[in-house]
């Protein structure tokens, strides 16, 4: 299915969404404030696009249904990457920078009539690997209201 949107008076705003994780390794579903955002932002259609500025942390979208979801994707990181390695980073956290270019640092989501474009099962995830932290997340919306 094509969906065809001509953008005028394209709009875009910027907001952070500060959070504190608490634990070394959590994933925290963060949907629900990227909605609040988008919802904030007046815009109707376009995107909406959420970036870390951290790196050894991550954005990911995945289930948000079954806890056990998050809780083997961040098994499986740790078993890809264990914390205690043969890395060579002073700062003791390689495998979080690992975790972290393993996940990446943004995600993109279609805006439509106001709200995120997910799927019934999709959620947002903050991926915190070297918590735990006050951390940062921006997100921008685009397109016209
Ligand atoms: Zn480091």
């Amino acid at each position: 299915m094509l969906s065809l949107f001509t953008l005028r008076g394209v709009i875009s705003i910027w907001k952070e969404i500060n959070l504190t994780s608490c634990d070394r390794s959590q994933l925290i579903d963060i949907t629900a404030q990227v909605a609040a955002e988008v919802a904030r932002s007046g815009i109707k259609n376009g995107l909406c696009t959420v970036f870390i500025p951290h790196t050894t942390a991550g954005i990911t979208i995945n289930e948000n249904t079954d806890p056990n979801v998050a809780r083997d994707m961040l098994n499986t990181l740790e078993h890809l990457a264990p914390h205690k390695a043969d890395y060579q980073h002073a700062e003791g956290n390689s495998d979080s920078h690992v975790k972290a270019s393993l996940v990446g640092s943004s995600c993109t989501v279609p805006v439509i009539s106001g709200q995120l474009h997910m799927g019934t099962w999709q959620g947002i995830y903050f991926c915190e690997f070297d918590g735990p932290r006050n951390r940062r997340v921006k997100v921008g919306v685009f397109g016209e209201s």
